[in-house]
């Protein structure tokens, strides 16, 4: 006899539908999958007859085949396994085939008969629609943001067989977690000096400006850019749900609501490989570090410490928002729309020794800027030199700036005149939009005219300063045309730095 259960496998960032065909047959006892399972998805034998044993179901000494469609997208993970045994106890007639009416499954299933969560559960769920869903208990919190199933849900295979067999009341769904007002993160009162550094962050927050950050060990790159978070709005629904999806793909945990209303903080280590990083893998497509940063910051400390090619990988990502991963299996987007902050030393051997004493050779030296100059280093609309704070900074209570939540204010109502213009945040604006949004006075024009001419600055530079010249208008509250004013700070805020000199300083 043959069962239909429907389901649904992860694609990237997104679940795809997946009707689950099991047919039992007599002939030589065995057991097929077809329909492009990936390994872990064909080992669902295994798992699917211990669970049955384990509960004390019949495993039927007949000729099973499961087919998967359509055939043509990889099917990947267990998250099939819970529809696999259910269609396998329908079609081998220990449930009524009405149980599967209007139902979907979802979940992996344990030796012992257990129904375990899978990684991505938002999107699958979201890509479920049949009105009523079978979903492990750690998913019903996903389940609920999506809001648009009855759902159900069981511990274990032996309770939903009773459910479902109407033997048993379904077991009840766990309560929905309190509210829970998040802690605050890292405040920016506790930095001591820094005006440059401080106003740099407040900047990259408001206009969405990638930000370089150089100075030596103790200077409080780090620190800085862990502050920098706390400075950003809170994600509006659609965005929370994006950024939800990747990190219930990557299996990483959610907050106790389910959504994350936060814009996300991540920092890999610089032995970071490139699929690490930008995402991929030769079997499984997997989000990076990038992808988990989207609507986020991506923080890179030690940049000139990464790997060359890796940090190549990240520059057409940074100017489309999204990641392009092709293997042989499949082709995926994922999205990663960042605020990247660099952090790295004036040179490779800046070890806290005294000022003007660097150590390295100019072999080592010319390597270590080299990889991060050219196109990576035009990426950066802010590059700053932090230096290590005064001692009276750091004693004296003089030296405490302002709160986050001071900042974050600013930032809101900049972010809210960006809105005006219909982007996110001004570096998201167009060249050609930048003469109706950007316009320039006429002492701003000469200003820019002769920086021009002096040859340290590209086109794209040029756009770049008007940009951020934009950002600094709005948090001050001034209104376009941009005066020199707003011209010679976004300079300021972007010095080329001088790596190797920068400790004679
Ligand atoms: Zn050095």
């Amino acid at each position: 006899m043959l069962a239909t259960v429907p389901s649904a496998t992860v694609f990237g960032v997104d679940g795809r539908p997946v009707n689950v065909e099991v047919h039992v047959a007599n002939g030589i006892p065995g057991f097929t999958v077809i329909g492009l399972p990936d390994i872990t998805c064909r080992e669902a034998r295994d798992r699917v007859r211990a669970a049955l044993v384990s509960t004390k179901l019949q495993w039927p000494q007949r000729k099973i085949t499961v087919s998967l469609t359509p055939p043509g997208i990889r099917k990947m993970g267990a998250g099939l396994d819970l529809a696999i045994a259910v269609g396998l106890l329908v079609a081998d007639e220990q449930l009524a085939p009405q149980t599967l009416d209007g139902r979907a499954f979802l979940g992996e299933l344990g030796l012992d008969g257990s129904v375990r969560s899978v990684p991505g559960a938002l999107p699958l769920i979201d890509a479920l629609s049949s009105p009523e869903i079978v979903v492990p208990e750690g998913s019903v919190v996903e389940a609920r943001l999506v809001a648009r199933h009855q759902i159900r849900t069981a511990g274990d295979l032996g309770s939903l067989v009773l459910a479902l067999s109407g033997r048993a009341d379904w077991p009840p769904l766990p309560p929905p977690p309190d509210p829970v007002v998040e802690a605050p993160g890292a405040d920016l009162g506790d930095v001591r000096g820094q005006p440059v550094a401080r106003c740099a962050l407040e900047v990259a927050a408001a206009g969405g400006h990638h930000l370089l950050l150089v100075g030596p060990p103790g200077a409080g790159k780090t620190m800085l850019a862990r502050r920098l978070p706390g400075l950003l709005p809170d994600l509006p629904h659609d965005q929370a749900v994006e950024v939800t999806r990747i990190h219930s793909v990557a299996g990483l945990p959610l907050p106790p609501g389910g959504l994350m209303r936060r814009p996300p903080f991540r920092s890999p280590h610089h032995g970071a490989s490139a699929v690490s990083l930008v995402g991929g893998g030769s079997s499984i497509l997997r989000p990076g570090e990038l992808s988990l940063a989207h609507r986020g910051v991506l923080f890179l400390d030690e940049l000139g410490e990464f790997n060359g090619t890796v940090l190549d990988n990240l520059r057409q990502p940074l100017e489309e928002g999204v990641i392009r991963v092709a293997r042989a299996a499949a082709k995926a987007t994922f999205p990663a729309r960042v605020l990247l902050v660099g952090a790295m030393n004036p040179c490779p051997c800046a070890d806290g020794g005294p000022p003007g004493l660097c150590r390295c050779t100019s072999r080592s030296l010319a390597r270590y800027t080299r990889r991060v100059s050219g196109p990576l280093l035009d990426r950066f609309d802010l590059r700053v030199e932090v230096g290590r704070p005064e001692v009276h900074d750091l004693l004296s209570m003089a030296g405490a700036g302002e709160s986050s939540a001071t900042v974050a204010a600013r930032v809101r109502a900049a972010r809210a005149w960006a809105a005006a213009r219909g982007v996110a945040s001004n570096a998201d604006l167009q060249s050609w939009q930048l003469d109706q949004c950007a316009p320039l006075d006429d002492g701003a024009r000469s200003c820019i005219e002769r920086v021009l001419s002096s040859g340290h600055l590209s086109g794209r530079g040029l756009g770049a300063i008007r940009r951020v010249a934009l950002t600094l208008a709005d948090l001050a509250g001034d209104r376009p045309p941009l005066s020199p004013r707003h011209i010679t700070s976004a300079l300021a805020l972007r010095t080329t730095p001088s790596f190797a000199t920068l400790r004679a300083d």
